[in-house]
């Protein structure tokens, strides 16, 4: 089977506490649930854990990624603004995201994305199937 087209799937899950200050984290917890999470306070400080903005722009996430993949490869880079990885990068929401320079624009990848003090990609890598 051909397959040139980078299909990018969503990783990374986990709540943790906004508070800078404070550890606590439920690492495990699904996407899925994270409805259950909006507006609660930590059991360790009382902080919010998920804000309603936090949610949605973890939603919006998940909506970028699959229209990512319904791109073509040319598309993608005209997206970018035309020059591919790089102009990727001056992009706020893949400021810090590590692997982006490594990153093969065909085959799959796995995005990690982080719902902490607001929503980041932390990592993009291609993977192997
Ligand atoms: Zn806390």
């Amino acid at each position: 089977m051909e397959k040139k087209e980078l299909n990018i799937e969503l990783s990374g899950c986990g709540v943790f506490c906004d508070n800078e200050k404070c550890t606590w984290e439920s690492p495990l917890v699904d996407r899925k649930q994270y409805i259950d999470w909006v507006n609660k306070p930590c059991p360790l400080c009382g902080e919010n854990i998920l804000t309603e903005q936090d949610y949605q722009q973890s939603k919006q996430m998940e909506v970028i990624i699959d229209f990512l993949n319904t791109l073509t490869p040319e598309e993608f880079t005209a997206i970018g603004g035309g020059e591919s990885i790089e102009s990727l990068q001056n992009n706020p929401v893949f400021a810090n995201t590590k692997g982006l320079d490594t990153l093969k624009m065909e085959g799959n990848a796995v995005v990690t994305i982080e719902v902490h003090n607001g929503v980041k990609i932390t990592e993009i890598k291609n993977v192997e199937d």
